[in-house]
């Protein structure tokens, strides 16, 4: 941390591609750019190159109230109360002009979290068909009219829950800023988001297409920042009344006590996972291998419904298992912004030192490593794919959140066995089922426990489809139309008429 109190709020910025772009490095409190009230400052690595791209302002405590007053002076104005249809025409605006800006905007989160360019342009994808989405919602979220007899007339109603404080990680920044903004604002709530600390960029670069589209003030408040300091702050805020998350299962659990222990906001929370990825005898082989490539090492393997537990059926083991390991020793990895590159950087030197922590655990604890297990070249956070066979479920390998790409694999005899590895984990975030027999399938889709199974794909989003965890991966639905559950509440109005006409 440094003091920086002359830094400008915004920075012309070279990309990696040439391209030069204006950054905006204050907070966004109010529809302004501004300085955090203490002017500190934090630095933002380029995690390929390991050089500073720039400094941007943190936010402490006194610049979360300040974006907390915002948010609430903007909705108890015309926001909450509007024509619903107003606020999703925002979101359709913002969509439209992220759109035009969609080469910047992938540039940015490639340059800042380390990932592969065209994994950058799928995020971008993604966040503005999710906006649109979210806008269509806005004017249909309808409540009801209950019949209880003549004498009463009754209907409920779906409100906003108002101030929502939102706390993002740094492995999806723009779609995580997206989930969360999305059908918040659609449901005429205000926000007040908090990046994470490695990855702050692209949510600020959107920040600044929120005030050219004229979204008002004060509804959407970008405060960069720590997690014990800003996030904090966020959690036990009198006046935010929810608080969403997206992160590690254990602050997940730290923010939901302070969330309790201040004023019982509510609460949704997407977390960690260890989700199975299942290949059956009768699965056509490519398709599966495919698919366990991209379950494990899309993104970098930094996903929290990555693949990470393969089970192959005894039946296909060793084709399975050789063909995975040339599909993942033919992945190129290196710079994000060369052709080719399907792996970038890991996001942070903190990460790398935890995957390869786990490299050494995997090894001491007897499993193979089949391929990976180290870093490539010395500089840049960059990670071979790294794959381990042979691996018991009393490793710790098999159990933890690695969150890179680093597969363990375990081989299986019965439907009913990989059940019951599969569901023995605290988490509950995803699965996937690779085989050509429908009754296999449903059979094991429905012992699963988890908030997504996919069957013969994987890591496949679509905005229409909740995801979210079972256990502890999680409380709480994205996108999909469960999305809005997290965002308002219901109204319960009963009018007694039993008085008859006067
Ligand atoms: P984290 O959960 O601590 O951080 C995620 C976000 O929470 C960041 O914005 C961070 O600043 C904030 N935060 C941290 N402590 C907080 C607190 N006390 N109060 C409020 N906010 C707080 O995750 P991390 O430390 O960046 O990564 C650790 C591990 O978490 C990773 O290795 C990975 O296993 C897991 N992770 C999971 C996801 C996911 O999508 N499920 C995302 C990121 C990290």
């Amino acid at each position: 941390l440094r003091l920086y109190s002359s830094l400008p709020l915004s920075q012309t910025i070279t990309l990696p591609s040439g391209q030069s772009y204006e950054q905006p490095t204050g907070l966004f409190i109010n529809g302004e750019f501004v300085k955090s009230l203490q002017h500190k400052t934090f630095e933002v690595i380029n995690p390929s190159t390991e050089e500073e791209i720039c400094h941007v302002y943190e936010a402490r405590a006194d610049d979360v109230d300040l974006a907390v007053d915002a948010a609430h002076k903007a909705f108890h104005s015309e926001w909450s109360h509007c024509d619903p249809g107003v606020r999703g025409k925002y979101l359709l605006d913002l969509a439209d002009l992220m759109e035009a800006n969609k080469d910047t905007l992938a540039a940015i989160e490639s340059m800042d979290n380390g990932k592969a360019l065209p994994m950058a342009q799928g995020d971008v994808g993604l966040v503005i068909n999710y906006l649109r989405y979210c806008a269509g919602w806005s004017d249909k979220l309808s409540g009801k009219v209950i019949d209880t007899g003549s004498n009463y007339f009754n209907y409920i109603k779906r409100e906003p829950i108002g101030v929502c404080g939102q706390i993002i990680p740094w492995n999806f920044p723009l779609l995580m800023w997206s989930w969360k903004i999305g059908p918040a604002l659609a449901a005429g709530n205000t926000v007040v988001l908090k990046t994470a600390e490695s990855t702050p960029l692209s949510a600020l670069y959107a920040a600044k297409l929120a005030q050219e589209v004229g979204i008002p003030k004060g509804v959407i408040n970008i405060v960069s920042g720590f997690g014990k300091i800003t996030g904090e702050a966020i959690s036990t805020h009198p006046k935010i009344k929810k608080v969403a998350f997206t992160g590690s299962t254990a602050t997940g659990k730290h923010i939901m006590k302070a969330a309790a222990d201040s004023n019982l906001k509510k609460v949704t929370l997407e977390l960690g996972g260890k989700s199975p990825n299942i290949v059956f005898n009768d699965a056509d082989v490519k398709k599966a291998v495919q698919n366990l490539i991209v379950g494990i090492f899309y993104n970098s393997g930094e996903v929290c419904c990555a693949g990470s537990r393969v089970f192959i059926q005894e039946g296909i083991y060793d084709e399975v298992l050789e063909q995975f390991k040339a599909a993942a020793e033919q992945l190129k990895v290196g710079n994000p912004f060369e052709e080719g590159v399907f792996q970038g950087a890991q996001t942070s030197q903190q990460q790398l030192t935890k995957i390869l922590g786990y490299v050494d655990s995997g090894k001491q604890e007897g499993a193979t490593l089949i391929t990976g297990g180290e870093r490539l070249g010395t500089k840049g956070y960059f990670v071979k794919p790294t794959i381990f066979a042979d691996v018991k479920p009393e490793m710790k390998i098999y159990s933890e959140e690695i969150f890179g790409p680093f597969a363990v694999v375990t081989k299986f005899k019965t439907a009913d066995e990989v059940i019951e590895l599969a569901n023995d984990s605290e988490y509950g975030l995803a699965a996937g089922i690779h085989t050509t027999s429908l009754d296999t399938a449903t059979y094991v889709a429905n012992k699963l426990e988890a908030g997504t199974v996919w069957i013969n794909t994987f890591n496949d989003f679509h905005p229409a489809i909740p995801f979210g965890g079972f256990k502890q991966s999680g409380i709480g639905r994205e996108m999909g139309e469960q999305a809005f559950e997290n965002y308002t509440q219901w109204k319960a109005v009963r009018i007694g008429i039993n008085n008859g006409p006067q």
